[in-house]
This record gives C-alpha cells, sequence and structure tokens, in this order.
C-alpha cells in the first residue's frame, strides 16, 4: 500500500515537472518564433533603407566645370552617415550680396565645418558648380531634423547662388542639367526632384516660387534627362 502511495507521488511530480518543462518549452519556442521574426524584418529594413552606393564622380557637367572639394568627414556639417538616395532638394542660397557664388559657399561651408549643422552638397552658380559632400551621405539642409522619410536624411542639397553678378538664368539652366544627372545616376524619376518648401515649409528656392517657375524648372530637367 504504501509502495503503491510513493509511485503516485513520484507519478505526480513527474507530470508538474514536464509540465513546468513544456512551459519553459513552449516559451522558449515562442522566444525564438520572435527573434527570427525581428531577424527578418530588420533584414528587409535594412535591404529597402541600404545606402546608395556612390556613382563615378564627374569633373565636367556638359560644359560646366565641377569642383570637387570635400568638407572635412566626421564634423557637424558632415557626419558622414551614408543613406538610400531618393530625392534631389531644390534651394536657393538667399544670400545676395556681392561675390556670393559658388566658391565663396565653398570657403564658407570649410570655414564653418565643425561649428554647426548646416549643410548641402553642391552650389551651383552661373560658371561652375562645388560638390562638398559625398551624394550617399546625409546633409542639414532642409530643416527637417532627420525624419526617417525626410529631406536632409534622404536628399541631395543644391544651392543655386543669386548673387547679383552672377546670371540667373544661366545658374537655372546648370542646375537643371546637375540634377537631371543625378536623378539619372541614382535611377530616381523626375517625382523624386523636390523643393525645401516640400519638407519644412520654408519659402525655398525663393525668387523660383515667387517668380511662380518651379514647374518651368521641373520641365528644365525633365527636358535635360530626355536628352542625349
Ligand atoms: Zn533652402
Amino acid at each position: 500500500m504504501g509502495y503503491g502511495i510513493r509511485i503516485r507521488r513520484t507519478n505526480r511530480r513527474k507530470f508538474r515537472i514536464n509540465k513546468r518543462r513544456a512551459g519553459l518549452f513552449l516559451v522558449a519556442v515562442i522566444g525564438i518564433l520572435i527573434g527570427a521574426a525581428a531577424a527578418i524584418g530588420g533584414t528587409v529594413h535594412y535591404i529597402e533603407n541600404k545606402p546608395t552606393k556612390l556613382r563615378a564622380n564627374v569633373d565636367v557637367i556638359a560644359d560646366i566645370p565641377v569642383i570637387t572639394d570635400f568638407v572635412s568627414a566626421k564634423t557637424m556639417e558632415r557626419p558622414g552617415e551614408q543613406r538610400k538616395i531618393k530625392y534631389i532638394v531644390i534651394h536657393e542660397t538667399g544670400n545676395a550680396g556681392k561675390n556670393a557664388n559658388a566658391a565663396s559657399h565653398n570657403n564658407y561651408l570649410h570655414t564653418k565645418a565643425n561649428s554647426q549643422q548646416k549643410s548641402w552638397h553642391y552650389t551651383v552658380d552661373d560658371r561652375e558648380i562645388y560638390y562638398h559632400i559625398p551624394d550617399n551621405e546625409i546633409a542639414f539642409h532642409a530643416g527637417d531634423g532627420l525624419s526617417q522619410d525626410g529631406g536632409n536624411r534622404n536628399g541631395i542639397g543644391i544651392e543655386m547662388c543669386i548673387n547679383p553678378e552672377s546670371d540667373y538664368e544661366q545658374t537655372l539652366e546648370n542646375t537643371a542639367k546637375l540634377a537631371a544627372m543625378l536623378l539619372k545616376a541614382y535611377d530616381l524619376s523626375i517625382d523624386s526632384l523636390k523643393k525645401h518648401e516640400d519638407f519644412s515649409g520654408k519659402h525655398c528656392p525663393d525668387h523660383l516660387l515667387s517668380e511662380g517657375r518651379w514647374d518651368e524648372f521641373v520641365t528644365m530637367v525633365k527636358d535635360e534627362m530626355n536628352a542625349e
């Protein structure tokens, strides 16, 4: 009799242990499934947002010289974070001072390199283009911080000069050529051509918008893309 009771007790204990083991096993399986799902999700997210590979550097676009003079890496202006390129973002410098051309804006960026989070990729005037930060790195021109789908995180910022001795119409043409080249180089459609205003509401590019010429500019870029 006593023997029989011991067996029953043993069985009960075994059953309790098994139940606990089964519970632990279930928790482990659920954990593994969640981990796997997260890993797959993370990979998909990584693939979708994989940094764009830098296109081959150019020295000349049409007959416009392009001067590459990168701002030092690991500075406030150029943290060096690579990203996927989704937009070309058009700006005007807002600087109507004499000699506020592309070269002087390049100097400005190099002088200010580690003092402000304000930067862009290209400056265009009527004679030349300066290339300051690699296309596939984040810069700070769109006024929208580092928002996920924003202009800073995903855009190549182009500043057009408005200095009085520079021919604005020629600057527009040069900018259209640059924007068309970049859109094609990164397999982007004309819909990826944006203005600063699209991201932060700032009235920029100021002259172009004030004169109601944005659509005309988009057509210029489209024509350049279709040329050749
Ligand atoms: Zn702007």
